[in-house]
């Protein structure tokens, strides 16, 4: 029973009897000694010296000695269960008690039992009391003084559920530690020694039966690395197994139309882009595919490296093909790339060159006829550049030769994904991910820990500066007035404005937001649901309504243009198109313009209901301004009230264009799981103790010693324990871990 070998794997049958590991397993999905080991405290309670009945504190957590007066067991009329009334009483002072069907409780607490009593005392309709307190009785011979030192000790409180409480849970792992006074450790002598961690069975001891709080940090630190190490582990193995796999090299090629292309630039690349591209160029000239990240904030000029990347592809014999995660994006890319290719986007034409290349565009809206000509184009591989939106991707399209694969603005994108990408290829394609969202140091080291990165830190020259102010409507009507009369002035002068709304309006009931975007709509929204209280909020304002108001009102005479998902794809193109001309001053839209839309002209952006988008989202809208030559302007108008975490989420905003310092806020109010995508596939998340934000250092280190683990022993063969482990991640969560969606 106790091998210390098979100690994690032992059912909690043979350790706590039938009858208890069925409920564990039934209430919280613990089978196992190592799953309930496992299943760590979420907090700890200190209960501190018995307290006075005549003076208890109210919403504080405290320990009373006392004894049970009264007790009444009231069943629920019409269904089952029941609610237990007690009265304790310690000469001075009484309190009730409430608990809801516990039997056992109902056989402890008989009237004339004595015990300590723990838990908040709260006011229930005017009434101080104390719901469902943990108790430790006291027999009638017990040393009194004894038994209040053992009770007022560091208590662990679980994860727990109606039918299993804390304490049990408390009760089954003292039961399961003192079963296993040896647990074999898979970490490796050598990592716990270099990186100073305990070993597994005191760090269990440490964190279940602490003296102190303070006791658990460091078994706390040892057990994080039993999360952190596998899943780099994971990717270590990946990334070894990438270094393996073959790739068709696309070297340089003298004059080639990357030469040309960069003649006819009318500007100059900026340091960064010129590095990133000479890294880009390495990666492609090798003979194993490329897995980079590129991040840039919002106009750093992440495009001309992509499209510099595709061109080299192309002098390398290979085609490329670019996916945008909306049509907007993918028919703006296909604009801006045939437009600075000039005539070398026009082979075999008049005009064109005939070095050049065909630019492709696949869009789930094109009609058959148009769709099968760019279908040929690339599959005959006509096209050397192929755009082109993620879902049309995902049916069938035939390369003549892919080369390369870029992805834009997508940093929800996983490895799973990136797998049925290359599958799309003979050989995989070379590949690179672009990203605006900063993502931070942890994130990128566990979710994009297979990829290499590079950064666009510096804007381009000449790039103003983006001055953004909060609009509180409610407070300040004639703020609201003042920020239309600046949208005038701004049209005056010859440039174009924005008005981003949260809905799209007009009809009832049909699909009323664009979830199109890198954020979902839904997501934004819950996060800004509880700031203003209990209120009524009114519905979000939407595209239709403000398009009509702003005509009829404050806009009056402009030339408006309305955009959102639910137009028909030619619609979205024309209006974008106009926009981009200058033929429309003020475009009314939902967040489809949150990702890569580029039109420098445009100068002043006005957010409406903004406490109802995400930090991260509010960064990316407001990124559409000040790209030419221009100051850009976003205003952020809200009926938040001051001080509410609305409002503060809006002076954050305003307060930084720090884009890491945004998306490190954003995250901190997210679910930790969501970082990982666990929220969104419904299941529990394996980090229970580590954090992707808090934990940057022990997350960097695993990652170390995965590589060198990884490098003398590839499958982990000399490294059962960790092989388990790793097993055991790549089972049950793979996709929390590994699959961003
Ligand atoms: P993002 O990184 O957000 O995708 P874009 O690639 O859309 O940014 O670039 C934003 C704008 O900056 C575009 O109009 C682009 O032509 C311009 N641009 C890119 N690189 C430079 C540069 N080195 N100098 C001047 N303008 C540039
Ligand atoms: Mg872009």
């Amino acid at each position: 029973m106790n091998d210390a070998g098979r100690a994690l794997a032992t059912a909690l049958s043979e350790v706590l009897g039938d009858r208890t590991a069925k409920v564990l397993s039934k209430e919280l999905g613990l089978s196992t000694v190592g799953g309930l080991l496992r299943h760590y405290p979420r907090r700890y309670q200190d209960r501190g010296e018995p307290t006075d009945l005549a003076a208890v504190p109210l919403d504080e957590p405290i320990t009373v000695y006392a004894e049970v007066a009264k007790a009444a067991k009231i069943p629920f009329r019409g269904r089952n269960g029941f609610r237990l009334d007690v009265e304790i009483t310690d000469g001075r002072g009484s309190l009730p008690l409430t608990f809801f069907n516990q039997w056992q409780v109902e056989r402890d607490l008989r009237p004339g039992r004595t015990a300590f009593f723990s838990g908040k005392v709260s006011l229930y309709h005017g009434r101080a009391q104390m719901a469902g307190p943990d108790y430790q009785l006291v027999d009638e011979d017990a040393d009194l003084e004894r038994a209040g030192e053992d009770f007022a000790k560091t208590v662990p409180i679980y994860p727990a559920t109606g039918a299993v409480a804390t304490w049990t849970i408390e009760k089954c792992v003292r039961t399961a530690l003192d079963a296993f006074p040896a647990i074999e450790d898979p970490l490796p002598a050598e990592i716990r020694s270099r990186y100073r961690l305990m070993g597994l069975r005191e760090a269990f001891e440490g964190v279940h039966r602490p003296a102190v709080v303070e006791d658990t940090f460091k078994p706390r630190h040892r057990l994080k690395w039993d999360e952190a190490l596998p899943l780099q582990l994971v990717l270590a193995q990946r990334r070894l197994a990438a270094l393996g796999e073959p790739a068709v090299p696309r070297a340089a090629r003298p004059d080639g139309i990357l030469d040309r292309f960069d003649e006819r630039l009318p500007f100059n690349l900026t340091q960064g882009q010129e590095e990133v591209c000479e890294r880009i160029f390495e990666d492609l000239a090798s003979t194993h595919p490329m897995h980079r990240l590129l991040q840039g904030e919002v106009g750093s000029g992440k495009t001309v490296v992509a499209l510099r990347a595709m061109l080299r592809t192309v002098d390398g014999g290979g085609q490329a093909v670019l996916l945008a995660p909306t049509e907007v994006l993918a028919q703006q890319h296909h604009r801006s790339i045939t437009r600075m290719l000039g005539p070398l986007a026009r082979p075999g034409q008049m005009d064109g060159d005939p070095d050049g290349t065909r630019v492709a565009l696949l869009t789930g809206s094109q009609g058959a006829k148009e769709r099968r000509a760019n279908l040929l184009d690339a599959a005959s591989g006509e096209a050397g550049i192929v755009v082109g939106t993620h879902a049309v991707f995902q049916e069938k399209v035939d390369f003549a030769e892919l080369g390369l694969v870029v992805v834009d603005e997508q940093h929800r994108f996983g490895v799973e994904q990136r797998d049925a990408l290359r599958a799309k290829a003979g050989e995989p394609p070379h590949l690179l991910v672009m990203t605006a969202t900063p993502i931070p140091r942890t994130v990128a080291m566990t979710v994009f820990g297979d990829l290499d990165t590079s950064e666009l830190k510096v804007l381009p020259a000449g790039r103003s500066p983006i001055e953004t102010f909060v609009v509180p409507a409610r407070e300040k009507p004639n703020f609201l007035a003042r920020a239309w009369t600046r949208i005038r002035e701004e049209v005056g002068k010859g440039h174009q404005a924005y008005v981003v709304c949260p809905r799209i309006g007009g009809v009832e009931g049909a699909q009323d937001t664009d979830g199109d975007g890198t954020q979902p709509a839904a997501s934004a929204a819950a996060a800004a649901g509880s700031a203003d209280g209990d209120e009524q909020r009114r519905d979000p304002l939407s595209v239709v309504d403000v398009a009509a108001e702003l005509t009829a009102g404050p806009l009056e005479g402009l030339r408006i243009g309305v955009l959102h998902g639910r137009l028909a794809p030619h619609d979205k193109d024309e209006v974008m198109s106009r926009f981009a001309a200058g033929e429309v001053d003020v475009l009314v839209a939902t967040t489809v313009v949150e990702v890569g839309v580029d039109v420098p002209n445009a100068s002043v952006m006005a957010i409406l209901d903004a406490d109802r988008f995400g930090v991260s989202q509010l960064h990316q809208l407001r990124g559409r301004v000040g790209r030419g030559g221009v100051p850009g302007l976003c205003l952020l108008v809200s009926e938040a009230a001051a001080d509410t975490p609305a409002r503060e989420r809006l002076d954050a905003v305003a307060a930084t264009t720090d884009g890491f310092e945004l998306s490190r806020i954003d995250l901190e109010q997210r679910r930790e799981g969501d970082v990982l995508g666990a929220a969104q596939s419904g299941r529990r998340s394996s980090l229970r103790l580590l954090s992707v934000l808090r934990d940057e250092d022990l997350i960097a280190q695993a990652r170390e010693a995965a590589e060198e683990l990884v490098r003398g022993d590839p499958a982990l063969e000399h490294h059962p324990g960790l092989a388990r482990l790793v097993v055991e991640l790549t089972e049950s969560d793979r996709a929390d871990f590994l699959a961003m969606t």
